[in-house]
């Protein structure tokens, strides 16, 4: 490693988000890790700083648009500036649209859509200035293709990957890559949502996920890239997936 970054992760407290910071720090990189759970994101520093990685950790909501200001001016007061920021946040309470559970779908538009683009807003005017960045969002296969009870997470998923395409075609020195999982271990759909929606896919994800660690190593790949090289999306998924 000789390309030491300052990397922002977002949703760094279980899951993809995790398994990023501790991949990104074992490459060298000093990570700041963003969530609401602030007691995980305290131990997993705790670990990346036993296994010799250099890491902070602050409280983030990035459906608050202040609270993401405020997350990526203490990284760059502390740091002098900003080289990746993974947009990794997400939030996945499935169920069909006519159980009308309308919270969910402005929680999944809050923290997949708004929280992402926060984090661009927060981020943009630092890498303008430094004249080089990397923004990585988290979308997903369902930013592909839509399914029965997960209109409105597609919704947000496929919403990423245009405003994705877009920062990329108004950027000549910020690299955009777009990260698309498939079925990965997590704790995304242990919360909220239809119950028998959320057993189904708890089933399928135990039957057929991928470890975290393999989305990680798709975006510590892109991270690796010579600046010239913008990695536009990588589909990581499980070979048995449909
Ligand atoms: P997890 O539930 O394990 O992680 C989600 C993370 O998002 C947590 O760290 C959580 O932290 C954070 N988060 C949720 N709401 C907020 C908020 N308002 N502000 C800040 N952080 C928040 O799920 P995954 O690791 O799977 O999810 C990571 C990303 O990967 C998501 O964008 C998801 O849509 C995407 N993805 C996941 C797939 C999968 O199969 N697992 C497949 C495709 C895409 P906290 O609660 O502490 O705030």
């Amino acid at each position: 490693m000789t390309d030491r970054k300052i990397v922002l992760i977002t949703g760094a407290s279980s899951g993809i988000g995790a398994a990023t910071a501790r991949r990104l720090a074992a490459d060298g990189h000093h990570v700041v890790l963003g969530a609401r759970r602030v007691d995980r994101l305290a131990a997993l520093a705790q670990e990346i700083r036993d296994a010799g990685g250099t890491v902070d950790h602050h409280e983030l909501d990035v459906t608050d648009v202040d609270s993401v200001r405020a997350f990526v001016a203490l990284a760059a007061d502390a740091h002098g500036r900003i080289d990746v920021l993974v947009n990794n946040a997400g939030v996945m309470p499935l169920s069909r649209l006519d159980a009308l559970r309308v919270d969910e779908w402005n929680q999944m538009i809050d923290v997949n859509l708004r929280g992402t683009l926060h984090g661009i807003a927060a981020v943009l005017p630092h890498m303008r200035t430094q004249g080089s960045g990397h923004v990585v969002n988290v979308a997903s296969t369902s930013g592909h293709r839509v399914d029965p009870t997960a209109a409105v997470y597609c919704a947000t998923k496929f919403a990423v990957r245009a405003l994705s395409e877009g920062l990329r075609q108004e950027s000549q020195d910020i690299r955009v890559t777009v990260i698309s999982p498939g079925f990965t271990h997590s704790e995304l759909a242990d919360h909220g949502g239809d119950p028998d929606v959320r057993a189904a896919v708890q089933a399928a994800t135990k039957q057929l996920a991928i470890p975290a660690s393999a989305v990680a190593d798709a975006i510590g790949y892109a991270i690796g890239q010579p600046v010239n090289v913008d990695v536009s999306e990588i589909i990581v998924r499980p070979t048995a997936q449909g």
